[in-house]
């Protein structure tokens, strides 16, 4: 199954058409997006006895007004040096700990957004974004897949100078600036991926001319800890609930990594892309002067 979230109601998704689900549903599910986690078992179930793309109610997905698939996530995890290449790149240790931050919840939003800088150190992080369903606490590491609603794509814009200011450094602010966490186009169930562990993800940046420059190009299978793993270990001291977003990491190929250093200017388009579910854009522009 594959979710979207289209001018605020939920939709189901498959190759280029989009269906209304309440309408689809006659009510049976609510237009809400953040309602059909709570019911995911039961969404899926129904999903799998619709043919999208023959249903009258379809509509072409290029039509549709794609906002993120999680709207209004009660918690935004974010994980940081979850990949071995990029603590390397950043001159840190590997952790033996997950890093966790939070992207406050309204820093999230869709798949197209612009995205105005804050600041002249504004980086791109492309992340593999799970999507919470079932809740809890002490989510045992073997039961931990069953809480996951699906993947998504995500970026964990960062301005870094905020992030590194101060001492000691606090991620938080840095990484909550309006639209900061593009989520989308669609949640994807694992079910649909040929190998849930190991999607290619990547980012490129489209100058203003056109010219496309690949900055990241890596695999989930490097992380070094899993997404079994993070719901478990953030579940001991978090209460995980329906709809949550853990950003799981980037791969190497930041712009502070880079050598010299490379940020986002304004008239650049940010594309990130996880193979099996799909791409956002974000168009960057300027700031206050
Ligand atoms: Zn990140």
């Amino acid at each position: 199954m594959r979710t979207a979230n289209n001018a605020g109601r939920l939709s189901l998704v498959h190759d280029d058409r989009i269906l209304d689900v309440e309408r689809a549903s006659d009510g049976l599910f609510t237009a809400d997006p953040m309602q059909a986690f709570a019911r995911w078992d039961e969404l899926t179930a129904w999903a799998a006895t619709i043919d999208i793309d023959a249903h009258p109610g379809s509509s072409a997905l290029a039509d549709a007004a794609l906002d993120a698939p999680s709207p209004r996530p009660p918690q935004v995890i974010g994980v940081g040096l979850n990949y071995a290449d990029h603590a390397a790149e950043s001159g840190l240790p590997l952790p033996t700990e997950p890093v966790v931050f939070t992207k406050f919840p309204s820093s999230v939003a869709g798949p197209d957004v612009d995205v105005v800088l804050p600041g002249p150190t504004v980086d791109w992080e492309a992340e593999l974004v799970v999507v919470i369903a079932r809740g809890g606490r002490n989510i045992p590491l073997s039961e931990a897949r069953s809480h996951v609603a699906g993947f998504t794509v995500g970026q964990d814009l960062s301005e870094r100078t905020v992030q590194w200011q101060g001492e000691p450094a606090q991620f938080s602010m840095g990484k909550s600036f309006e639209n900061f966490a593009p989520i989308g186009p669609v949640i994807v169930t694992l079910d649909e991926l040929a190998d849930p562990d190991r999607l290619a993800i990547t980012t490129v940046i489209v100058s203003a001319d056109g010219a496309e420059t690949e900055m990241q190009n890596g695999s989930t299978d490097q992380l070094i800890f899993g997404v079994d793993e993070l719901i478990a270990r953030l579940s001991t001291t978090i209460e995980l609930l329906p709809g949550d977003l853990i950003f799981t990491g980037t791969p190497p190929g930041v712009g502070a990594g880079r050598n010299p250093k490379r940020f986002l200017v304004a008239g650049e388009t940010l594309v990130t892309e996880i193979g099996g579910i799909g791409h956002i854009r974000q168009r960057v522009v300027g700031g206050q002067p």
